[in-house]
């Protein structure tokens, strides 16, 4: 039997708990679709098959749905969505969120855009722009919940992200478990550290987020969650060259 995007979504989200209802599951049929075309004149993703795509991509990003950490219609911001990950999974079982999608490539952008028309989806804002540019232009500490998966290391990450989490909310960097592991001093976690305080933020929690058939380390994730505990100071984010030559 050919594979099933639709009922790997329905898998997924039932053993973790996820409501999803089935003609939101059928959806990522056609997300998966979308992808292969537009992927075939626009590289925006690596993984071939749909199987890895609905694996890799869309249950990954299904992640943070396991905990109570996004409010009813929060306001949420994508960093580095690169093609839409992982805020387009996201806002699709999610309708009731306001969402902004950053990328500093405009083309992967397109593809969040016409899938966001195709769905007719609302309150989706789209920004081709780098995120320590962004973060000036009225969008300093406006979002309940920031998302960013692959970006760039941890210590980096978090000032590229912090200055738009408002106080009270929170940052959810999706990460291996080896890159978020407190125990081992050189993790990227351990690393980021000092910035997190820097920022104002807390870390309140490293989330299991494991894809199923992860049986060893390597191939764990996690989610680290960053809570805002105060204002980051106006000086953060340095221009990008100053951020990964010295992070803070
Ligand atoms: N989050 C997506 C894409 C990861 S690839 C996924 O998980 O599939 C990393 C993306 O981050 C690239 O598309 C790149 O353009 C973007 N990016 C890197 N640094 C950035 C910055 N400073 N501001 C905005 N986007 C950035």
């Amino acid at each position: 039997m050919s594979f099933s995007t639709k009922q790997a979504i329905l898998d997924y989200c039932i053993l973790n708990n996820i409501e999803i209802s089935e003609d939101t599951a059928q959806k990522f049929e056609a997300l998966s679709d979308e992808l292969e075309k537009f992927n075939a004149h626009t590289n925006v993703t690596a993984l071939k098959t749909r199987e890895d795509i609905a694996i890799k991509h869309f249950a990954d990003s299904l992640a943070v749905l396991k905990y109570d950490l996004i409010k009813k219609n929060a306001n949420v911001i994508d960093i580095g969505c690169g093609a839409g990950f992982p805020g387009l999974p996201v806002k699709m079982l999610r309708p009731d969120i306001k969402i902004t999608f950053v990328d500093s490539t405009a083309k992967k952008l397109k593809f969040t855009s016409s899938v966001a028309e195709l769905f007719e989806m609302s309150d989706v804002e789209v920004c081709p722009e780098r995120a320590e540019e962004l973060v000036s232009k009225g969008k300093r500490e406006k979002y309940d919940v920031a998302l960013s998966r692959a970006v760039a290391s941890l210590p980096v990450l978090v000032e590229l992200v912090l200055p738009f989490v408002k106080v009270g909310g929170c940052f959810v960097a999706y990460k291996s478990s080896l890159e978020a592991d407190t125990a081992n001093k050189e993790s990227e976690l351990s690393k980021a550290m000092g910035g997190i305080k820097k920022l104002g933020g807390k870390v309140e929690a490293v989330l299991d987020a494991s894809l199923p058939g992860a049986n060893d380390e390597t191939q764990k994730h996690s989610l680290i969650v960053i809570r805002k505990t105060s204002r980051t100071p106006d000086s953060f984010p340095r221009r990008y060259a100053q951020i990964v030559k010295k992070p803070l």
